[in-house]
């Protein structure tokens, strides 16, 4: 098989030093294994710019959305009501999680090219008090842009809710001071910035709230206050962990700290973005967000005016020459996406843009 990086924002292109921790086939009930889950919780908080006893960590097999859907339907109880903040599909499925469960929810739902406005939500949250939480994505996957969930946080905390943040694509890409913007709880996933493979959620949760949410969960499985109880012990997972995903999360997790941690990471990740979009421009391509609101995780480009191939033909093209891209996701407009996460470089980001030259020259003639 002809072997890939991945430019896409999740699963995403890693090391072989992380890919080589899951050689080891670990024992789950043993302390060392129990050790590897604590250490790797307390890191998350570091990361977070949070500690005990205000904020815990909580890991939760299952992709990303697990770790959402754990949180919707573990810490809105039913006499609660959620508003959503959507501007794009990640948020749009909150909505679907919360209809599966019975989550009573409004959505306020803004353009994919636009910020939810916080303005707008705190006049939400005042015409109707029975809002008791808000939830948003951070950056939001669909279209690359990174929304203010920190002017959102202080709206939220200002009217006195529970706020709930995806930060799948960002945490750890972005800095972000979780208790300072207001944040009650965060998710994220192991196999996004900070560079793992796909098996676990993880979620900061503010511990008042969570010792809140006892017995408020509608899934015994996704019950986000039932798996900390039993974490919390001494690393224990509740059912059976991704041994492996946890292995590699542990030497991920020691990389992150290496490259000089988050702003490293972030600093590569803008470098990556910007580099791309250069490029790209350069071959006449026209990014789909402006500039203010675009998140330096994964951009959107529009396909250039005319053009005479398919994202098939383009992606197969690219392909076979090493790198693999991401379809477009925007409702209204032909685009294509582009992640710049991952174990990528500004050297790859070239190649990239060498191999859409010839792609171009190829089919446009
Ligand atoms: C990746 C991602 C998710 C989770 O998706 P899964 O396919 O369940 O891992 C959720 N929200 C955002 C913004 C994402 O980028």
């Amino acid at each position: 098989m002809n072997r890939y990086k991945l430019l896409t924002p999740g699963p995403l292109t890693t090391t072989d030093t992380v890919k080589a921790e899951m050689l080891f086939d670990h024992c789950t009930w043993d302390d060392d294994y129990k050790q590897i889950t604590q250490r790797i919780r307390a890191a998350l908080l570091e990361l977070g710019h949070v500690s005990e006893p205000e904020y815990t960590a909580v890991l939760m097999q299952g992709s990303g959305t697990f770790g959402v859907e754990s949180v919707i339907t573990s810490v809105v109880g039913t006499g609660d009501k959620l508003l959503i903040a959507a501007n794009g599909a990640y948020g749009l499925r909150m909505t679907e999680i919360a209809q599966h469960a019975g989550v009573n929810y409004v959505l306020y739902e803004e353009e994919n090219t636009r910020r939810p406005d916080p303005e707008k939500i705190a006049r939400m949250l005042e015409a109707d008090p029975g809002i008791t939480h808000v939830s948003m994505v951070h950056s939001e996957t669909t279209s690359g842009i990174l929304n203010d969930i920190q002017a959102v946080g202080e709206v939220v905390r200002r009217a006195g809710k529970t706020f709930i943040v995806d930060a799948m694509s960002s945490f750890a890409g972005v800095d972000i001071p979780v208790a300072d913007w207001g944040i009650d709880f965060l998710i994220s996933s192991a196999n996004k910035c900070i560079q793992g493979v796909p098996g676990f959620s993880f979620i900061l949760a503010r511990r008042k709230k969570l010792e809140e949410s006892a017995g408020k969960a509608r899934s015994l499985s996704l019950d986000l206050y039932a798996q900390w109880r039993t974490m919390d012990i001494d690393g224990k997972w509740r059912f059976t962990s991704p041994t492996h995903v946890v292995l590699a999360f542990a030497k991920a997790l020691e990389e992150l700290k290496a490259e000089g941690g988050i702003p490293a990471r972030y600093a590569r990740y803008a470098v990556n973005h910007q580099l791309l979009v250069q490029r790209m421009e350069a071959l006449g391509f026209r990014t789909y967000l402006e500039a203010e609101v675009q998140g330096p995780i994964i951009t959107t480009f529009f396909y250039p005016e005319g053009a005479k191939f398919t994202f098939r033909e383009m992606y197969q093209y690219i392909k076979e020459r090493g790198y693999v891209l991401y379809p477009g996701k925007v409702m209204e407009a032909e685009t294509f996406r582009v992640g710049n996460i991952g174990e990528i470089y500004p050297e790859d980001i070239e190649k990239l843009a060498a191999i859409m030259a010839d792609f171009l020259r190829e089919v446009q003639g």
